[in-house]
């Protein structure tokens, strides 16, 4: 049976995502041959991963009857973006809880979040996780059924969605009869990643799955990911197993800390939309691919490899970014 195929599902994505050769990048750095998964198109209010996992997360929201959905990010939150897109899609309201105080001027995600009609509550001082649980009472006692999807979408459910992409980017490599050694991610909230995890265990699939994490280090990420794959696997029904090594996260890239663009976001960003016209943005895939362009330099991927880069979207944060990136 498909991976995934019992759980309930509505269409958002545009898929199958494209999986293009970084030709030219390649050649420059005389490899290794580098591949993308093109998630930045998913289609969804200017793409990106959040709309895999939305397809799983709003067809749950559906079958428990909500006519909200309410979730939390910083002010440029592409997943909050994402979910105010999928929420409109499906007739639900969406109501976003966002970190800090109203910038005033609202330019990139937050933008889209306002034309895409979601309710933004700024959480001030407040630690994101109370204010999530204030905003959900107060819209309970407004009348409304809540559905609450946590930090990135990172749940069992959300992380389907990086399962069944596993499936989608294997009958793709099988097609072009290519064989990756790695596929090279940006790891926020750790869903994607641990999707990723469950889906090439249950698949056999044979090259490793590498995070860049964007957010936290490993001792944070690390234990996250090792429950977040497990639980994902155990709610799909898929008997699989891990071990420490299925777990290679890199924590070396954090810079400035999240969100923060630095010079090796800026290179990276600026490099492959030269080599490549491919726009990468200034939170993540700047700064995994910084990361992978390091360990290439470091020898840790090397010329007669295959490493699948996956885009994971972002890019409308990049004009928030624009004095940065000059
Ligand atoms: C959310 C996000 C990620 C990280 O995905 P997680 O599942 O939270 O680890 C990566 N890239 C982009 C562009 C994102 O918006």
């Amino acid at each position: 049976m498909e991976l995934g195929s019992d759980v309930r599902r509505v269409r958002i994505a545009f898929l199958p995502t494209p999986v293009v050769e970084m030709r030219r990048l390649s050649e420059e750095l005389g490899g290794p041959r580098i591949l993308v998964k093109r998630d930045d198109q998913t289609g969804l209010a200017t793409g990106g991963n959040k709309a895999r996992k939305l397809e799983f997360l709003i067809a749950d929201a559906l079958d428990q009857g909500a006519d909200t959905v309410l979730t939390v990010g910083g002010p440029q939150s592409n997943h909050a973006r994402q979910t105010a897109a999928a929420a409109a899609m499906y007739g639900l309201r969406s109501v976003l809880v966002l970190s800090g105080s109203d910038p005033g001027e609202w330019n990139g995600n937050l933008l889209l979040d306002d034309l895409l009609g979601a309710k933004v509550r700024w959480a001030g001082d407040t630690p994101l996780d109370e204010a999530l649980t204030a905003a959900a009472k107060e819209e309970e006692k407004a009348g409304h059924r809540v559905y609450v999807i946590p930090l990135g979408g990172s749940t069992p459910v959300g992380a389907t969605g990086y399962v069944v992409a596993m499936a989608e980017l294997k009958s793709q490599l099988d097609e072009l009869e290519l064989q990756v050694d790695a596929g090279v991610l940006p790891t926020g909230s750790g869903g994607t990643q641990a999707g990723m995890l469950v889906g090439a265990k249950a698949l056999g699939f044979p090259g490793q799955i590498v995070g860049i994490s964007v957010f936290a280090d490993r001792s944070t990420m690390v234990p996250i990911l090792k429950e977040l794959a497990p639980s994902t696997a155990e709610f799909l029904g898929l008997d699989v197993a891990f071990d420490d090594g299925d777990f290679v996260l890199y924590d070396d890239y954090l810079g400035q800390g999240y969100g923060v663009l630095g010079a090796p976001e800026r290179e990276a960003i600026r490099r492959v939309a030269r080599s490549e016209a491919i726009l990468l943005d200034p939170v993540y895939t700047g700064r995994a691919m910084a990361g992978l362009l390091d360990l290439i330099g470091k020898g840790v991927f090397h010329a007669g490899q295959t490493v699948l880069f996956w885009h994971t979207g972002g890019t409308s944060a990049l004009f928030e970014y624009a004095e940065g990136l000059t």
